[in-house]
């Protein structure tokens, strides 16, 4: 055949459905005017497993309700896509020779691997009768091949039946003219996974998941263009989507890094299927059948050769065994002893540590399991080498990519989330794939989250990045959520810096609406309080109080500044850092609620404290946030009180007749990962045995709003999810204290050009102020969306870096941006400016720092 070959693999789903059988036919239509398209169809969905447990049926005497079910899913199917009798036919002759096969176990009452084999291969050999009907109907050039006539086991002669026959191996091989010599002329080939012939011609199946490798085998044997796998999610992801809906899709991937996926427990590929088209580079595509123009998963020979961390994933079930013996040291041969045991008991090791005295391993493969005979054998040997030691349960996260050692010092910062959690075992892959860590299956969940949101969060980009999952499957909300009303009112926002002044500008509408949002998509939040710190703007104030706010403050002059703006009734919180010690004193004056971060200023002061109702502040051990300099939880952070020094805490209270009736905690900024507030919540809760007398919890703030493409937004709903299912959160009330939320996407910085200027290949886009207007870019390397307003429609042109007009290196607001060739006296508009903008804003090189102007809701 001259036309190149792809080969298109579609799972039970895939072809279990009309609907389904529509999008293959597209697909197949849409490459035969090119190429040939060789379609390789697993059974339909639920088929292989009810066969499977058919014969153990058939074996115990029942056959009827097997076939009454294989029967159904086939029939209805051929209903649905309206198929003739004589287009039924072949499905109905093998349905009889299925009834035959049945009814003979069920005669002798006994199965034997080969017959397994042949039972279960009805469900590949009926799914393909159907389909080469619906091919035919379509009018596509289509001819059905039986995977047997192809593919031969390479299995040895004396391996066990159930081996050779259930879970068999084919070597890849390379024969297009094999495959033509069956194919024939025709543009679209079918065919069966999961099945093959031995070499004594007895049917064999490839083991469970192995339509994948079917279908890698017949790319090999033809040499296909490329392999495609259609299956029900758009590729690999950085971690388990359906556990973290934040997982972010892999666009490309090499061949090792993608096996180590699999391995590791990516479900969407079996580990065995990359081996046959590796040799010969073929790529394979791991595509959404729902979404067939949707982003890909793209495995290859060829890739990023930065050294990158591709995915945190976790293992559960995993049993841990330590042999502990001062024998070990200097004594040769123990290691080998010990597995030598393990090996003969048949039980197979996957991670290995190994100190002076101490040798760990996890178990990937117990026959019988753990209280079966094997194990017992191996325990009882095992004894005699030293003391052993069985965890049964234990989970194991790893983190996965390419030159992982290279990635470390990276690393670094996200090994935070390790604190405080026991770790039975680390080991690092011989092939610098991954890293592994074995903890308590409890703390599996929140270390893959915490991972994972350090590594891959807010901000991260990287072009093997795609889409995360939560946007894929709900690609009708918007990417940016962000209103963006400044677009309806960008005549106006140019009109306010016509004098060529920088100014920020706020649009109340926009904090009302967020306001609102939290009053009403987080019904388990009791009372919510605005970090004033984000933007003092009075009018901000009065709009968050209007939908039914109190405020945070953490100085006397905030304190001040707000019963200015919004009078004496309104509930404030005033939580301070390291302030003097007056400031606590006014705060009681003006009737707000007062959190300390200890008791060190209760002895400081004992008379400003005693006899009042005070909050503490707690440190739960685990910063989160955009930002190493936003996360303020963690031992090294000052804030807040230890969780194990509580009862001191309560001691010196207690001394001067203080009361904490409020607990509080905020671990970090710009966090959009839905879960952290009801973990903290369940860490102050533990602090109400010492603190009896708690009347409510503070989670803090740090609601994080997208700030780029390819960020999902913070879901409100599942944050309250999460915190609905707090144990004890009814008996107090739950409050938040969200600054950046409420605000950000509210403001925008105008920014006059003065000069455009190329330099070294690099064009500086040159504004009215920079770092003095705006910090956040050179404090926190903060990402913020740059527009050419005065040319708002025109096409991007070449990238330029936007920089201000101050005495610093670090004065650059955005680097490599796509403006449209930009202009002095042009007006460039800085979104998401509207939490710790102004209020950040410096004199520095003594220039006038940006005035805000409000624009009232429209
Ligand atoms: N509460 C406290 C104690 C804070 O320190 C902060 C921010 O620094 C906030 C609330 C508000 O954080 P965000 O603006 O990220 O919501």
């Amino acid at each position: 055949m001259t036309v190149p070959t792809i080969v298109l693999k579609y799972g039970g789903t895939s072809v279990a459905t009309a609907e389904r059988w529509q999008r293959i036919l597209e697909r197949a239509a849409a490459l035969a005017p090119t190429h040939r398209v060789w379609i390789t169809i697993s059974a339909l969905a639920g088929v292989s497993n009810r066969l499977d447990a058919g014969v153990d049926a058939a074996v115990a005497g029942e056959v009827e309700p097997t076939l009454t079910a294989v029967r159904d899913a086939h029939e209805t199917l051929a209903d649905a896509l309206g198929l003739t009798d004589d287009e039924r036919a072949g499905m109905r002759g093998l349905l009889q020779d299925l009834r035959d096969l049945l009814s003979g176990i069920a005669l002798v009452r006994e199965a034997s691997p080969r017959l397994r084999a042949r039972v279960m291969s009805f469900g590949e050999l009926a799914s393909t009768a159907l389909g080469i009907a619906v091919l035919r109907r379509a009018g596509l050039d289509a001819v059905r091949v039986d995977a047997r006539d192809l593919l031969t086991t390479a299995d040895s002669p004396d391996l066990p039946d159930a081996t050779r026959l259930l879970d068999a191996r084919v070597d890849p091989r390379h024969d297009p003219a094999a495959a033509d010599a069956l194919a024939g002329s025709a543009r679209v080939v079918l065919t069966q996974g999961f099945l093959a012939r031995t070499p004594d011609g007895h049917t064999a199946l490839l083991g469970r998941g192995g339509s994948d490798t079917s279908a890698a085998l017949f790319a090999a044997l033809v040499g296909a263009e490329r392999l495609e796998i259609w299956t029900d999610v758009h590729g690999l992801f950085t971690t388990d989507p359906r556990a973290l809906p934040g997982a972010r899709l892999l666009r490309r991937v090499r061949y090792r890094e993608a096996r180590e996926l699999a391995a590791m427990g990516a479900k969407v590929l079996h580990p065995r299927c990359l081996d046959p088209v590796a040799p010969q580079g073929i790529p394979v595509e791991i595509r959404n059948t729902l979404d067939p123009d949707g982003p890909v998963t793209r495995i290859g020979p060829d890739g990023d050769d930065e050294p990158a961390v591709l995915a945190v994933v976790a293992r559960r079930g995993i049993p841990l065994l330590t042999v502990r013996t001062l024998a070990m040291w200097g004594a040769p041969g123990f290691l080998a002893k010990a597995f030598e045991v393990l090996a003969r008991c048949g039980i197979s090791v996957d991670l290995v540590a190994t100190s002076q005295s101490a040798v760990s391993v996890t178990l990937d493969h117990v026959p019988d399991g753990l209280d079966g005979a094997p194990m017992t054998r191996a325990l009882r040997e095992l004894t005699a080498l030293g003391e052993v030691d069985v965890l049964p349960d234990r989970a194991v996260v790893s983190i996965v990519g390419r030159s992982i050692r290279a990635v470390l010092p990276t690393l670094g910062k996200s090994f935070g989330a390790f604190a405080e959690k026991q770790i039975h075992l680390v080991t690092a892959s011989s092939e610098d794939l991954d890293l592994s860590f074995v903890v308590d299956p409890d703390e599996a969940p929140r270390l893959l989250r915490d991972l994972h949101g350090r590594l891959f969060g807010t901000g991260h980009t990287a072009p093997w990045l795609g889409p995360s999952w939560g946007r894929l499957t709900r690609p009708e909300e918007d990417a940016t959520p962000a209103p963006r009303w400044w677009r309806a009112r960008r005549d106006h926002l140019l009109e306010l810096v016509a004098d060529a002044q920088p100014r920020y500008v706020v649009d109340l509408g926009t904090v009302r609406d967020r306001a609102e949002a939290l009053r009403d998509r987080l019904p388990h939040v009791g009372a919510r309080f605005y970090a004033m710190k984000a933007n003092a703007e009075p009018a901000i104030l009065r709009t968050v109080v209007a939908a039914g706010m109190g405020l945070e403050c953490v100085s006397a002059n905030e304190l001040r500044h707000a019963r200015e703006a919004v009078g004496p009734e309104v509930p404030i919180l005033f939580t301070p850092n390291f302030c003097p010690v007056d400031e606590y004193r006014a705060a009681f004056e003006t009737g707000a609620e007062v959190t300390v971060d200890g008791p060190d200023v209760l002895r400081l002061a004992p008379e400003v404290f005693r006899g009042r109702p005070i909050a503490l502040r707690l440190d739960p051990g685990l910063g989160l946030g955009h930002h190493e300099k936003v996360r303020t939880a963690g031992a090294r952070q000052k804030f807040g009180h230890p969780m194990d020094a509580l009862a001191e805490m309560k001691a010196v209270a207690d001394g001067i007749g203080a009361t904490v009736v409020g607990l509080h905690a905020h671990v970090g900024s710009g966090v959009l990962d839905p879960n952290p507030w009801s973990d903290t919540a369940r860490t102050l809760l533990r602090a109400r045995e010492v603190f009896d007398a708690v009347q409510w919890v503070d989670v803090g703030g740090g609601l994080g709003v997208v700030e780029r493409a390819g960020q999902d937004p913070l879901d409100l709903d599942a944050m309250d999810r999460a915190l609905a299912e707090v144990e004890g959160l009814g008996d107090v009330e739950l409050r938040i204290e969200p600054g950046r939320y409420l605000v950000s996407e509210a403001g925008v910085l105008l920014l006059p050009v003065t000069q455009v200027r190329k330099k070294g290949g690099v064009t500086f886009v040159g504004c009215a102020a920079g770092m003095n207007a705006l910090i956040r870019p050179a404090l926190y390397g903060a990402w913020h969306g740059i527009h050419n307003l005065t040319r708002l429609d025109d096409a991007p042109g070449e990238p330029v870096d936007v920089v201000g007009p101050i005495c610093e290196t670090g004065d650059i607001l955005g680097r490599g941006r796509h403006l449209p060739t930009t202009h002095p006296g042009d007006v460039l508009l800085v979104e998401n400016a509207g939490a710790y903008g102004v209020v950040m804003a410096s004199r520095y090189n003594l220039r006038t720092p940006p005035e805000q102007v409000v624009l009232e809701p429209q």
